[in-house]
């Protein structure tokens, strides 16, 4: 089946008993037994639940995996592969990773003793020499937010395999349907579905894919104990998005290389950060490795003063956290989703305050082009 097929027939597809064509919403927490141990294979909707199982059935199928979990949001499938890993244990990370993540990982589980290094994972070399016999996981995110880095997939397989490493990918922003990191070697790959898998703004979500039976075992153990589970009515709102993830990908790729043209001619706009774009760092990397360069588009205006005022005269584009949406959205990644970055480390990162991040949507490109026209005038 290919990716558009999946799309629609992947996974489990509606109800066996009614005929319905969409998978029920079983808005259940407990199930009966027919006796006493004896269930016919859900007990209880923590351990599983029919219509989030439908959901992790397509995901594992789209990302090419043995086994889906749904969380209750990105940060929880985040933590829940985290808990993978033992106090005392290291894990080098992309030093632009998600903000929450960085927070995760520097206020929360530090606390547990898992220490991290950030490492510009753009540069294999750079990996290789943070790794240290206490390693046990690289964390990678790519392209990353805002600066659209890229990070060479199949050099990290290598590089994990080499030092017996898990290797974890947040694919968020290139989604299943551009870029399948397990086909290039990563054990695992994770998703905020809150962005491109749900597409509407209108569900936080989280989903994890394992490459192997003993990983799937073990995320499950963690998934049912910590117990950060998507709900079934955000479950079927994700198999929902799914539906039209392609066409919504399709279509924000199209409107993205439109506006990115447009930006390059714009006199008012210096650097622009989309891995479409020839003199993009990392390119090439990202023509091999992912079939589209996605709908994220950063460029630089210049001054806090100036970004501040193209996001109060967008029309069409909400100022808006967040990202994967059917509308367009644009922020400024400084005083936003980065403020909580320091100042001296958002500058190591190239992060500046005239920079601003949109997130493309699929309206008709001509609109938004103009309504970034008019606001950078
Ligand atoms: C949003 C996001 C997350 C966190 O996901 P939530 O659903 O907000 O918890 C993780 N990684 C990336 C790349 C994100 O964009």
């Amino acid at each position: 089946m290919r990716a558009k097929t999946k799309m629609i027939h992947g996974g489990i597809t509606g109800d066996e008993q009614t005929g319905a064509v969409s998978v029920p919403i079983y808005q259940v927490s407990t199930y009966k037994q027919d006796h006493v141990g004896e269930h016919r294979g859900y007990e209880y909707s923590r351990t599983g639940n029919p219509t989030r199982h439908a959901l992790e059935q397509v995901i594992a199928d789209l990302e090419n995996g043995a086994s889906g979990f749904a969380f209750g949001s990105g940060m929880a499938a985040i933590t829940s592969v985290m808990m993978l890993l033992d106090a005392d244990d290291h894990v080098v990370m992309t030093d632009d990773v998600y903000g929450g993540t960085y927070r995760l990982m520097t206020s929360v589980l530090n606390r547990f003793n898992l220490d991290h290094t950030y490492v510009d994972t753009s540069y294999p070399e750079k990996v290789e020499a943070a790794i240290t016999e206490r390693t046990k996981a690289l964390y990678i995110e790519t392209p990353t937010n805002p600066l659209l880095k890229i990070t060479d997939i199949k050099k990290m397989t290598e590089i994990a395999k080499k030092h017996d490493l898990l290797l974890i990918v947040d694919n968020t922003f290139a989604t299943p349907y551009w870029q399948q990191p397990l086909d290039l070697g990563a054990d695992i790959v994770l998703h905020s579905a809150t962005k491109y898998i749900g597409g509407h703004s209108d569900v936080v979500a989280g989903l994890v894919v394992v490459n192997a039976t003993d990983l799937a075992k073990q995320i499950h153990f963690i998934q049912n104990s910590v117990g950060g589970v998507l709900g079934p009515q955000d479950s079927w709102l994700l198999m929902r998005g799914i539906k039209t993830l392609a066409l919504r990908m399709e279509a924000i790729e199209k409107n993205a290389h439109n506006i990115v043209e447009f930006l390059q001619a714009h006199d008012k706009v210096s650097t622009i950060y989309y891995p479409g774009m020839e003199n993009h760092h990392g390119h090439d990397i990202a023509k091999q490795q992912a079939t589209g360069f996605g709908g994220m588009i950063s460029f630089d205006v210049g001054s806090g003063e100036r970004a501040d005022e193209v996001l109060d005269r967008v029309r069409y584009f909400t100022l808006a956290e967040s990202l994967g949406a059917v509308e367009s959205l644009i922020s400024v990644p400084a005083k936003m989703t980065h403020a909580s970055i320091p100042p001296e480390r958002r500058a190591e990162l190239g992060i500046t305050d005239g920079l601003i991040r949109v997130s493309v949507g699929i309206e008709d490109s001509a609109d938004l082009i103009e309504d970034l026209a008019e606001a950078l005038k």
